[in-house]
């Protein structure tokens, strides 16, 4: 990849400069060869056309010795007409044939060539037809007088264009290969500037891909490959969290099946056992040992039932398909409700149970029947946590726009490590205990997403040994998303 992005990038900048060169060259040569033959058919036209010369050869070819008396006038206006350039000659022609008489080269003369030309001078007329493809560029002027008819012919070979034009091409090609170096080092600094950020970040994303999050790319630049890199560094940090969520619920979720296998095993064993011991005895059992296995039975399957009804509450509360019942309803009366309710279970454990309201406390808009769950659970936990003989009481007010019910014992307590997690799902500090005592492990766990569904909150205060502290608070106008 390095090396494709690295020849790319030189290869267009190189063609890019020849390119540039080639079309500038192109230009700036043919610029020069057309400025030099418009420059040599102006100049002259300006000269023959001015009266003075015109005049002056129409009268030497008057006299004898018209052909020394023209190149006379031609060397006398040689400046005007160039000629002393090098590269451009004079001849004088016989008007009829085009044959060469004298002129200031006498080696070239008798050679010359019957130009387009000359052709139209020996019919007469001004030759200054421009031939932009030849090699040479040539005027031929017909001029009769009483000693004949002859041509003033003045042929420039081009040279001096060709030579221009050569160095020009030298020039171009120098400043080619200066450009083609400069161009070869910018492209290959260019490449390393986009090349180094990308190889970093193929390392980045090989690294994310083996599942390692631990680097992030280093680029605080504001161009693209800048605002890539911090994008790559976001998605690789989602990716982190969303992996970890991941796991997270993987492994509860494994610990949850493990739990509730747990779970359900225990009481089917016993219940089994039990049952298979009746059997074997074959109705040879006491009456009063066959009553206490008989209800050992009850009692378990009665357990199973309240833990697969608790787990089917829980799926629904997951699944968003129970519909709650949010109507207003007296918060007080329902806190007395399930007070009375549990009087008895606490009078038969000894305990000193009271209740207290503080101040009149408004009616709620909420799931009544839910609520009350939420409060039986409170209740029946310090109930069930508190040694008999302990003091349990139940408080209730309002504040703000909540209502609150806090239900306090001097019970075992919960500890500090534990108080968080007894809101999770099958959760207990003390399994055994929990059993005994018929609970599942699932009670707060439903208080919980009650009391979410209320948009209010559950939360406890304890100390090993001392005592808990439950307290509920619900909004007055019920959830509102309801
Ligand atoms: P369980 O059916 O076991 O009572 P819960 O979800 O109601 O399940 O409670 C979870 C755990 O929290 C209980 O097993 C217990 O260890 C602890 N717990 C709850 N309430 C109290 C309390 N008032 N005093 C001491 N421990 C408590």
């Amino acid at each position: 990849m390095t090396k494709s992005i690295y020849t790319k990038l030189v290869a267009i900048i190189i063609v890019l400069i020849l390119a540039l060169m080639a079309v500038v060259g192109a230009f700036l040569m043919r610029g020069v060869r057309n400025f030099y033959i418009n420059e040599f058919y102006a100049q002259m036209q300006e000269a023959f056309a001015g009266a003075d010369m015109a005049a002056d050869l129409r009268a030497a070819a008057d006299e004898p010795d018209a052909a020394a008396r023209m190149t006379d006038i031609l060397r006398a206006n040689s400046g005007q007409l160039g000629i002393s350039v090098g590269t451009r000659n004079y001849y004088i022609l016989d008007g009829d044939t085009g044959a060469y008489i004298t002129g200031s080269d006498p080696v070239a003369g008798p050679k010359l060539t019957i130009t387009r030309n000359i052709l139209t001078a020996i019919d007469g007329k001004e030759g200054y037809a421009v031939g932009s493809a030849d090699d040479y560029m040539d005027v031929a002027l017909p001029i009769r007088g009483a000693s004949g008819s002859y041509i003033i012919y003045l042929i420039d070979n081009k040279e001096t264009v060709s030579n221009l034009n050569a160095e020009i091409f030298s020039i171009i090609l120098e400043s080619m290969a200066i450009g083609l170096v400069i161009s070869v080092l910018l492209g290959l600094l260019l490449a390393k500037t986009m090349v180094t950020p990308i190889q970093s970040l193929t390392k980045a994303a090989e690294k994310v891909a083996a599942g390692d999050f631990s680097e992030s790319v280093e680029n605080d630049a504001k161009d693209e490959i800048g605002v890539l890199s911090r994008t790559f560094n976001d998605m690789a940090g989602q990716l982190e969290r969303n992996i970890e969520d991941l796991q997270n619920s993987e492994q509860m979720r494994k610990e949850f099946v493990a739990n509730v296998s747990h779970e359900l095993r225990t009481p089917v064993t016993s219940i089994r056992s039990y049952a298979e011991t009746l059997c074997d005895a074959g109705g040879t059992m006491d009456a009063a040992t066959e009553q206490r296995f008989l209800e050992v039975i009850v009692r378990e399957s009665d357990r199973m039932t309240k833990i697969v009804q608790d787990l089917l509450t829980l799926s629904r509360f997951d699944a968003g398909s129970i519909a709650f019942d949010f109507q207003e309803f007296s918060f007080e009366q329902s806190v007395q409700d399930v007070y009375n309710a549990q009087l008895l279970e606490a009078q038969k454990r000894n305990h000193n149970f009271g209740i207290q309201f503080t101040g009149p406390i408004p009616p709620i808009r909420g799931d009544r029947a839910r609520i009350e769950q939420v409060l039986i659970n409170m209740i029946s936990n310090a109930i069930k946590y508190t040694p008999d003989g302990g003091r349990i009481r139940v408080t209730a007010g309002t504040k703000g726009d909540t209502v609150w019910c806090t239900v306090r014992d001097n019970g075992i307590g919960i500890p500090k490590q534990d108080q968080n997690r007894v809101f999770e799902r099958f959760y207990r500090v003390d399994k055994a205990r929990s059993r005994e005592s018929g609970g599942t492990g699932l009670g707060l766990s439903i208080a919980y997403e009650i009391v979410q569904r209320h948009d209010g909150t559950i939360a406890l205060q304890s100390q090993k040994g001392k005592g808990t502290a439950i307290t509920v608070t619900l909004p007055v106008g019920g959830p509102k998303h309801a």
